[in-house]
C-alpha cells in the first residue's frame, strides 16, 4: 500500500488565489494518496477556498495561521509562508505516522512525476528547481554520482541553499526530530529550517530527479493582476471571491 504524500501549501487571500489554487489542485488530481494541508496565513478562513478544495475530491485539511504582526507590520521582506508551514508542521506531528512530506507554495509549477519521486523519500531529499534567481536554477550538484556541492545564485552562507520546492522529508525523520522549526527569517527559511532537522548533513540527502539532472519544480511566480476595485465591489468575481 502507497503511505501518504502530504502536501503543505501556504496561501493568501489576493485576487490570484483561487485561480493558483485551481491550478495546483487539478495536478494533485492526477496524483495518487495524497493529503493536501492548506494552510492560509489568514485570521479566518476563506469560504471559496473550502468550496475549491471540497470540489477536488483529494483528501484534505483546510487550517488558518496568520503571519504574526510583528512581522507583518514590518518593512521589507517579510517570511511569508513561514506561519503556514509550522501550523503544517504541527498538523503532522499531531496527525501523520508515515510517509512524507513536502512544502508547495500555491504559485509553483509541479510535474506529476515529482510526487512519484518524493515519496521514496527515507530521510530528506534534495533535487533541482527551475526559474530561482537569475541563474535560472537552484540545485545540488552531483558528479560522478556523488554531491560536490550546491548551485544557487544566491548562497549567502547558506549551509543548505535550496529553494522551498528542492526538498522533501519523511515523517518518521521528522518525529525523531521535535525541535525542527521553520525561522521568521526572510531568505533563510529553507535553511533554518533543514539546519533544525540536525544531525543531517547535505552529504546524507537522498538526490532525486535523476541525480539532480531533471527538474520536475519550478518557481513560477504570477504577476499581480492588481485590480484597482476592493474584491468585494467585483461584480464579475462574486462566483470566486467575497
Ligand atoms: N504567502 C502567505 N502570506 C503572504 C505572502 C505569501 O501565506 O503574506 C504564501 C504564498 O501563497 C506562497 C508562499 O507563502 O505559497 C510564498 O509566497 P510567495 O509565492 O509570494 O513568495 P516568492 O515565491 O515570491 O518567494
Ligand atoms: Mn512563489
Amino acid at each position: 500500500t502507497l503511505e501518504p504524500l502530504y502536501i503543505i501549501t501556504p496561501t493568501y487571500r489576493r485576487s490570484e488565489q483561487i485561480p493558483e489554487l485551481t491550478r495546483m489542485s487539478h495536478t494533485l488530481m492526477l496524483v495518487d494518496n495524497i493529503h493536501w494541508l492548506v494552510i492560509e496565513d489568514s485570521k479566518i478562513p476563506t469560504k471559496q477556498v473550502t468550496q475549491l478544495l471540497e470540489r477536488t475530491g483529494l483528501k484534505f485539511e483546510h487550517l488558518i495561521a496568520p503571519m504574526p504582526d510583528k512581522y507583518k507590520l514590518k518593512k521589507g521582506a517579510k517570511p511569508r509562508g513561514v506561519s503556514n508551514r509550522n501550523r503544517g508542521l504541527s498538523w503532522i506531528r499531531a496527525n501523520a505516522t508515515d510517509g512524507v512530506f513536502y512544502f508547495a507554495d500555491d504559485d509553483n509549477t509541479y510535474d506529476i512525476d515529482l510526487f512519484k519521486e518524493i515519496r521514496r523519500t527515507k530521510k530528506v531529499s534534495l533535487f533541482p528547481v527551475g526559474l530561482c534567481t537569475s541563474y535560472g536554477l537552484s540545485s545540488p550538484i552531483i558528479k560522478n554520482g556523488k554531491f560536490i556541492g550546491f548551485y544557487d545564485g544566491w548562497i549567502a552562507g547558506r549551509k543548505f541553499p535550496v529553494d522551498m520546492a528542492g526538498f522533501a522529508v519523511s515523517v518518521k525523520f521528522l518525529h525523531q526530530r521535535p525541535n525542527a522549526i521553520m525561522p521568521y527569517r526572510a531568505g533563510f527559511e529553507e535553511d533554518g529550517f533543514l539546519r533544525s532537522l540536525t544531525p543531517f548533513e547535505p552529504t546524507e540527502a537522498e538526490f532525486f530527479g535523476d541525480n539532480c539532472t531533471r527538474v520536475l519544480a519550478w518557481h513560477t511566480q504570477t504577476k499581480k493582476n492588481n485590480p484597482s476595485l476592493p474584491l468585494n465591489m467585483k461584480i464579475h468575481n462574486n462566483t470566486n471571491l467575497v
